[in-house]
């Protein structure tokens, strides 16, 4: 079996090769990179996957990509993932995650080719959610609160119509906060741990810069998350949309806490207006029950371990 890993030198998509080398060791592992990714994230599974060099705004690159590899499996993790900078690159957002996965699908088409296509949601597009609507299940309704979140519902709905029109076979899934070492330093719990670690190597003072404390969000370690997806694309029904959560709101403040209780470290906590976002979502809470069900997928990895896994990638970093 051949797997082309949209996103692979990213955090999920980086963990996934990982995975699918270590467990399921008769499949070819293929990555699209653009000319320039930054290679750090894979370093460990050099020479061990291969490398496609394309960019999701160029469906020209993906048609060959994907004519060269003939995959059998798409995990498309690649996106613009960064909720912040969707306010400030919004065109850029919707062209790399709505526009980029209508042209993989269309060089899909174009080539005849039906792989089983994963197709990474997220719990943002939930966005507004009334408290009386969690923990959230697929049918709840889907309000999103930034450009970011928006682009993710496009990607969804696309999947869902791609799938009824054409046939395409892509499993949708929205999944729900995931961190864990390599997670990229601008995204909250990865941003703590840094902090924290270069205050215990005496590299700043001894203040951390935080958001919104209050926000609640369903954490999982990315190392789950990705078996998840595995488990989506082989078992999932194609056109389906499944969650994938631990069921469990950590807010903020806990986090940083966790990570704190880890540390020796004595901090000030300070507010900074420049991580605040124009419109936050309060809680985003799983009800991954469908998933579940269909799979047989539990989180494995306890919230602690990966708070220590995080700090210590950022021990050997900083
Ligand atoms: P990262 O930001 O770590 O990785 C993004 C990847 O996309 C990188 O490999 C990047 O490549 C690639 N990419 C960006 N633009 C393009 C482009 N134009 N053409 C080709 N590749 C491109 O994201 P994550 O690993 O955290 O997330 C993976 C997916 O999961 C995303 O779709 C995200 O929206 C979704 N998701 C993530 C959640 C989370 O908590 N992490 C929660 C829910 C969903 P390069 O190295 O070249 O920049």
């Amino acid at each position: 079996m051949r797997a082309l890993i949209t996103g692979i030198t990213g955090f999920a998509g980086s963990h996934l090769a990982e995975y699918i080398l270590a467990e399921h060791p008769g499949v070819e592992v293929y990555g699209l990179v653009r000319w320039r990714s930054r290679t750090e994230n894979i370093e460990a599974v050099r020479g061990r996957v291969v490398l496609k060099e394309g960019d999701l705004k160029d469906m020209v690159s993906l048609r060959t990509v994907l004519d060269q590899v003939r995959p059998d499996r798409i995990f498309h993790l690649a996106a613009q993932s960064f909720v912040p900078s969707s306010w400030r690159l919004p065109a850029e957002t919707f062209a790399v995650n709505a526009l980029g996965q209508i042209n993989l699908f269309e060089a899909a088409l174009s080539l005849k080719l039906a792989p089983r296509i994963q197709i990474a949601g997220s719990s943002e597009e939930y966005g507004h959610v009334n408290p009386d609507e969690v923990p959230m299940k697929e049918t709840n309704p889907l309000r999103p609160l930034s450009p970011y979140a928006v682009s993710k519902v496009a990607q969804d709905l696309l999947a869902y119509q791609y799938f009824k029109s054409y046939g395409l076979p892509a499993v949708r899934t929205r999944g729900f906060n995931h961190t864990g070492p390599r997670r990229g330093d601008v995204f909250v719990t990865s941003n703590f741990a840094q902090q924290i670690v270069e205050i215990e190597k005496g590299k700043r003072e001894p203040v951390i810069r935080v958001g919104n404390l209050e926000a609640k969000r369903d954490f999982s370690d990315v190392r789950d998350i990705v078996r998840a997806y595995w488990l989506a694309a082989e078992k999932g029904e194609p056109g389906e949309v499944y969650n994938i959560g631990s069921g469990r709101a950590y807010a903020m403040r806990e986090v940083l806490e966790t990570l704190l209780a880890k540390s020796k470290v004595k901090v000030r906590v300070e507010v900074d207006p420049e991580r605040l976002r124009p419109s936050d979502v309060p809680i985003l809470l799983s009800d991954s029950s469908k998933f579940r069900t269909l799979t047989g997928w539990e989180p494995r990895i306890p919230f602690e371990k990966t708070m220590g896994d995080l700090l210590d990638y950022w021990r050997g970093r900083v």
